[in-house]
This record gives structure tokens, sequence and C-alpha cells, in this order.
């Protein structure tokens, strides 16, 4: 038996379909045999699949702004975690990074969860491998570990609690004083929990490619340039870009001081598409991206960027890339994401 693969060529709003020669279904791996055709209106037709699905679609904030445009759902990890964790929808459709997408699936084993690009990784999440955080581990037996949600199933799987930069100071504080802990993977976030709580955390030496790009020299530039602008900055940052900023905070923690700050510019030091809510709350605002080191659009996150409205669109279309894992990954890595959830209430 034998299928015709169709090629989608967009051209001003039309389509083209292009046969190619019949290939056997046998040899084909399932992604080829998805559709590929794209529909005029886009926005529409994903409002139709949500649902004929009864689909939800989960976003993060460093989304694209179309993708943004067309979630249910805008938030950081803890509020996609969250919304994740309380969804009636049969479908989730999770337009972040493989990680969050996994995370959506541990909490929700029998829903269909999609994730637009299944390439959709995180630098930070890859700096942690499960064999060699294992060793770490179990060299120093009586630490608890504390985990950024940024990391794989395996490494949520050996961790005691998972936290997100809005809440990472208020689980650390919640833990005895006198009990010893891992902090994973990403060493720029461990050390400012450090900073606010006075705690001594063993810090595995991961970190995000996006935000340690940012230049210190050109900031410092911009704050001359624009003496009335306020810098604000995720604690992912390193110690020199978050020496210089009024304020430090999640996505979402960012996002509110933006909004009731008097300052009317603010120099942004994360992922810029989180300007497209920014933007959005507040039109009167003027909102600048930190300028990465080298003249590239390196402040912008490869792996996030991965996600497209078309490729949304043929996630919900063929009920695929679906996100899968071994069970008794995502039984362990549930605990330590439900005791976040309790910690965080
Ligand atoms: S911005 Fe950094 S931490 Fe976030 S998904 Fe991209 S690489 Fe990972």
């Amino acid at each position: 038996m034998s299928v015709l693969v169709k090629i989608t060529i967009i051209t001003s709003g039309c389509f083209i379909a292009i046969n190619s020669k019949p290939v056997f279904t046998t040899a084909l791996p399932q992604q080829t045999k998805a559709s590929s055709f794209l529909p005029y209106d886009l926005f529409g037709a994903i409002n139709t699949l949500k649902k004929e699905l009864n689909a939800v679609v989960l976003a993060h904030y460093y989304q694209d702004p179309d993708i943004q445009d067309v979630a249910d759902y805008l938030g950081d990890s803890l509020g996609l975690s969250q919304q994740a964790a309380s969804t009636s929808a049969d479908v989730i459709v999770f337009a972040g990074v493989h990680f969050m997408a996994e995370t959506a699936k541990i909490l929700n084993p029998d829903k269909l969860v999609l994730l637009p690009d299944l390439d959709a990784g995180c630098s930070l999440a890859d700096s942690c491998p499960p064999e060699e955080f294992a060793k770490f581990k179990a060299a120093y037996p009586d630490h608890l570990v504390v985990s950024y949600i940024n990391c794989s199933a395996e490494i949520k799987a050996m961790s005691d609690i998972i936290c997100t930069s809005s809440n990472a100071v208020r689980i650390v504080n919640q833990i005895p004083e006198d009990q010893p802990i891992i902090f994973a993977p990403d060493r720029n976030l461990g050390r400012y929990v450090m900073e606010q709580t006075g705690r001594d955390l063993l810090l595995w030496q991961g970190s995000c490619i996006v935000h340690e790009t940012f230049s210190e020299k050109k900031i410092i530039q911009l704050k001359i340039e624009h003496p009335e602008a306020e810098v604000i900055a995720h604690p992912e940052c390193e110690p020199p870009v978050l020496r210089h900023a009024s304020y430090i905070g999640s996505t979402t923690a960012l996002l509110k001081y933006a909004q009731t700050s008097p300052a009317s510019t603010f120099i942004v030091a994360t992922e810029p598409g989180i300007i497209h809510q920014m933007q959005k709350q507040t039109p009167n605002k003027r909102f600048i991206p930190a300028p990465a080191m080298n003249n590239c659009a390196c402040n912008e996150c490869p792996y996030m960027r991965l996600n497209t409205l078309e490729k949304l669109y043929l996630a919900m279309k063929n009920r695929q890339p679906e996100i899968t894992m071994p069970e008794h990954i995502r039984v362990a890595a549930l605990r330590p994401i439900e005791r976040m959830l309790e910690m965080s209430v």
C-alpha cells in the first residue's frame, strides 16, 4: 500500500500541493504521514480545533506573539503547571518547551499532551544530565534536592521538591534551617535564592544560554542613554546584570512590576517575548530589550522560537507530536511537583 506525500507551499495566502513519488507507509515515520496542509485563516482554524478536540492551548510568555494571542492561558512555569493541573480539557497543547509539556503530562497522564515542535528543548534542562546528577546526588545522601522546574522528567524524579522562579525563595524558606539542600540545575537562580534566604545551598552548575547572554556593558550604556529607565531582570541572569536591576522577579512578577511601577521606560533583561504582554498591558510605556553581548538575536530563546502558529495548528490537526514517558518516571516525578503546588498555595 502506498500514499502520496504532499508538500505545501504558502504563497500570499494560498497554497500549492505537490505530490511526490509514491512511498511505502511502512517505511515512513509517523510525522511524515501527517497532513501538512495549512488553512488561510490559522487563528480561526485553531479555534475550531480547540472546540472539536476539547483542547486548551497553554503558552509561555516567551512564545511568539501570534501564539500568545491564540492561547487560552498565558503564564510562567508556575502558572502553567497550575493550569495544567486543573484543566478539564481532554487535550493540552503546550506552546512552550519540552520540560513544560512533560510537566503537563506528569500531572495529566490520561490526557493527550501535544508540543508543536519536539525539538523545542532547553539549554538549562540539558545542562543537567540524569546520570551525572544521580552521581552528584549520591555523594550527598543527607541533602534534600530542590530542583527548578526547568529540568527533565528524570531529574524531577530524583528531586524532593520542584520550584519555579516565582516560588523558589518561598519554598526554600519553608525547609527547616538545619536541612542541607542541593539546588539544581540553575546556578544563577540558586545564587539568587541563597542571597534572598541566607541559606547555604549546594549548587549544580547549570545555566540558561539566553539569560547568560546579556551584556552588562550594553545595559550600562542603555542606562546612560535612558536615565529615566528602570532595569528589570529575571533571576536566571548572571550577578553582573542583576546588580543593575531595580527589580528582580519571575516573568509574571516582572509583568506585574512593569504595570505598577511609576517608571515609564524599562530595560528588560529576560527573553524579549514577554515584551508583547508588557506592551499590551501598558501601551503608553516603553520597553527596551536588554541586548546580548554580540550583535545577535541571542537574547531570544532559540528553543521557544521553534514553535510557530503553523506548527501549533498542525499538531492539533494531526494529534502529534505527543509527549510520552515511562510510567515509573512519571510517578516519581509527580510527587515533587505536587509538593511544590502544595507549598505554593
Ligand atoms: S529561555 Fe533559557 S531556560 Fe527558558 S527555555 Fe530557553 S534555554 Fe531554557
